[in-house]
């Protein structure tokens, strides 16, 4: 899974590195820094906890992208919205 923060949307509300420091950083004016974030195996609950709580659904969670070699992989790799 991705974290990605879309900086246009942002506008610093500060909820996601308050919830999820790990996934998230500000920058020097509270807002959260943009671009694409992996997340670590068993943060995806804290991911979606973070995206859920932004007023500004700046944060988009996208799933991996699929391995062909590997049966297990996910086929959807839709954006997930909360
Ligand atoms: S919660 Fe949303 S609006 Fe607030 S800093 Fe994070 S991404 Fe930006």
């Amino acid at each position: 899974m991705i974290a990605r923060v879309d900086p246009a949307r942002c506008t610093g509300h500060g909820r996601c590195y308050m919830l999820a420091p790990d996934l998230f950083d500000a920058d020097d004016d509270g807002y959260s820094v943009g671009g694409d974030r992996p997340v670590p195996e068993g943060m995806e609950r804290r991911a979606r906890i973070a995206a859920a709580n932004c007023p500004e659904s700046a944060i988009h969670l996208v799933l991996d992208e699929p391995d062909p070699t590997d049966p297990q992989s996910p086929t959807d790799t839709r954006e997930e919205n909360p």
